[in-house]
């Protein structure tokens, strides 16, 4: 069972399974052999909770989340497609670029800074081609236009006369794709110590 750990000041364990999975809170020294026992002798409880959660998220209609092998492989093929499509639509807005960084955000689908280095949410490898490209040519317009101004989109629409049709897409279905990778809410064990 996968689980994320993370380690703070206080005296015993938890155990929170959400829609982001299970996160298990520990005292900062306690051995990762003595936090797996606690696991293990939550794994029932545990389990039930995981499907109960997937439960409520495909009652509600919502696409599953997110497993942190999916985001993995997500980021994997966003380190591959994004520098291509940036090295594609530089030239044609003619500006250069810094470093590229693939992120996993909740928030943003990208970013660019005044130095000129790009971020990319991995989560655009679950968007269509053109929603990246929409996304890629944004960030690269900021090169020249730091805001969303007139003439940002001017620009945007002579690199990509069509881009209405990836903003309505943003707009539809955005949200859905970037809440896959969820916030970590839900039950608690019992503390443990
Ligand atoms: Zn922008």
């Amino acid at each position: 069972m996968d689980y994320k750990i993370i380690r703070s000041d206080r005296r015993t364990v938890g155990i929170i399974v959400g829609p982001d999975g299970v996160t298990v809170r520990a005292p900062r020294r306690l051995s990762e052999e003595r936090i797996l026992r606690v696991v293990d002798a939550h794994r029932d409880w545990i389990e039930k909770k995981l499907r109960e959660e997937e439960k409520r998220r495909s009652e509600a209609g919502d696409p599953p989340s997110l497993s942190e092998e999916e985001i993995e492989e997500l980021r994997e093929s966003a380190r591959k497609v994004l520098p291509e499509r940036v090295a594609h639509f530089a030239p044609l807005v003619g500006v250069d670029y810094g470093r590229i960084t693939v992120r996993c955000q909740k928030k943003r689908w990208g970013s660019c800074s005044s130095r000129g280095d790009l971020s990319f949410n991995c989560l655009l490898m679950l968007t269509p081609d053109h929603v990246i490209d929409y996304v890629v040519v944004h960030e690269l317009c900021h090169r020249i236009e730091m805001n969303h101004s007139p003439r940002h989109k001017a620009l945007m629409e002579k690199v990509l006369p069509d881009g209405r049709a990836a903003e309505k897409w943003l707009r539809d279905h955005g949200v859905t794709v970037l809440e896959r990778r969820r916030a970590k809410t839900g039950g608690t064990t019992p503390e443990n110590g």
